[in-house]
């Protein structure tokens, strides 16, 4: 009589936990690494998201890479990950047709045929708050990290007004789609109370007040942030929750920056370098095979900025910021001469700075769903050969 009911709360709880190793489907996987880094942080000319794949579809397991090829996909098929999460498109530009002509087609077709979906997290983590930039970072030792380039122009505020007793209600659906995150807090809002007036017209089915009557409601007044990329979701789900048939809300587009989302990364190092020190403790944290830089040798390095990839686009900013090295790669001859009087700027390789990426997705997606199967390609996919 004891032992049973035991026996079946241990096997239930066994069960349970296999369920939910079981379960685990592709968009769990997809809207877990959408919280961390939205879709909505790509920049324009970015394709991130599902590329192939049903995403109500099991995963077996998730393989990490930064590109996709041919042999990455070989070893998702050997280790059964039938999800491989990549940081590089590889639908980048539009197909036009899928004949296995260029390296994507291939890697394309090989995916579908087998049954692997490929998931693309590209610009969004490099402008995620504690994204690829960060990881950078943190490998060179930087403190006090913050984003190089901050978002401009993508916040806005919703305002909207409602009868006292409905504004948890709405603030709680607000906060739910997006709106009112702020660094390490959410649910931020500002409320003050007033009076709305209003007359319902004929056709008008109102919530308070008579038809034709001039009616006056104790409204709470509700101001919140919204990312632009979640204003539509934000604005629905205030319809929703707002028991008005007229809702009335404002939108203003604010000019603030965003400090927790944007390009590249910049913090100090604990004490100064001289540039030669830097160099050679750059070269070995990333693992390059050669750095190619340009610069005054002779100054002490702590003010770093990095940029994962191509971030030649920062150099102005790291002027600006009165940093003393920028990390970065794919930087020309000439953009080297330009920045020769103003700081060190360093190439330490596309690959070589990027690849920090397929640790960090790894080790977010461990520590979300612990008992999964998730793994970083053994295969080196650096195109870029050394002599
Ligand atoms: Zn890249």
């Amino acid at each position: 009589v004891h032992i049973a009911p035991i026996f079946v709360s241990l096997a239930f709880k066994t069960s349970q936990k296999h369920n939910a190793f079981m379960e685990l489907r592709i968009k769990d996987i997809i809207s877990f690494l959408e919280s961390f880094a939205p879709l909505y942080l790509q920049e324009d000319y970015d394709n991130c998201g599902l590329q192939t794949g049903d995403p109500t579809q099991l995963v077996s397991g998730v393989l990490v890479t930064l590109d996709v090829t041919e042999e990455v996909i070989g070893e998702a098929i050997d280790r059964d990950c039938s999800l491989i999460v990549a940081h590089h498109p590889v639908i980048f530009k539009p197909l036009k047709r899928l004949t296995g002509a260029t390296l994507a087609e291939r890697c394309l077709l090989k995916a579908i045929k087998n049954n692997i979906a490929i998931y693309v997290i590209h610009t969004n983590i490099d402008n995620a708050w504690q994204g690829l930039n960060f990881s950078l970072a943190q490998k060179l030792g930087l403190q006090q990290v913050q984003i190089l380039r901050p978002e401009k122009g993508k916040l806005n505020k919703l305002v909207t007004f409602c009868p006292l007793d409905c504004a948890e209600k709405v603030r709680e659906a607000l906060f739910h789609a997006g709106a009112g995150h702020i660094g390490n807090y959410d649910s931020c809002s500002f409320n003050i109370t007033g009076n709305g007036t209003f007359r319902a017209l004929e056709g008008a089915d109102p919530y308070v007040g008579n038809l034709h009557e001039l009616h006056t409601e104790n409204e709470v007044r509700i101001e919140v942030m919204v990312p632009a990329g979640v204003m539509s979701q934000v604005v629905q789900a205030m319809f929703q929750a707002h028991p008005y048939e007229e809702v009335a809300y404002d939108i203003y587009p604010l000019n603030n920056v965003n400090p927790y989302s944007g390009s590249g990364a910049y913090g100090l190092l604990d004490a100064p370098l001289d540039a030669k020190t830097f160099l050679d403790e750059l070269k070995d944290a990333l693992g390059s095979p050669g750095l190619r830089y340009s610069g005054p040798e002779g100054h002490l390095i702590q003010r770093v900025g990095v940029c994962g990839g191509s971030g030649s686009f920062l150099i102005d900013q790291a002027i600006l910021y009165n940093l003393d090295v920028l990390v970065t790669a794919d930087i020309k001859y000439h953009q080297f001469w330009e920045a020769s009087e103003h700081l060190l700027l360093v190439d330490a390789g596309h690959y070589e700075t990027e690849i920090l990426v397929t640790s960090l997705i790894s080790d977010l997606i461990q520590k979300k769903f612990p008992n999964f199967a998730c793994r970083i390609t053994s295969c080196n996919t650096n195109p870029v050969k050394y002599l």
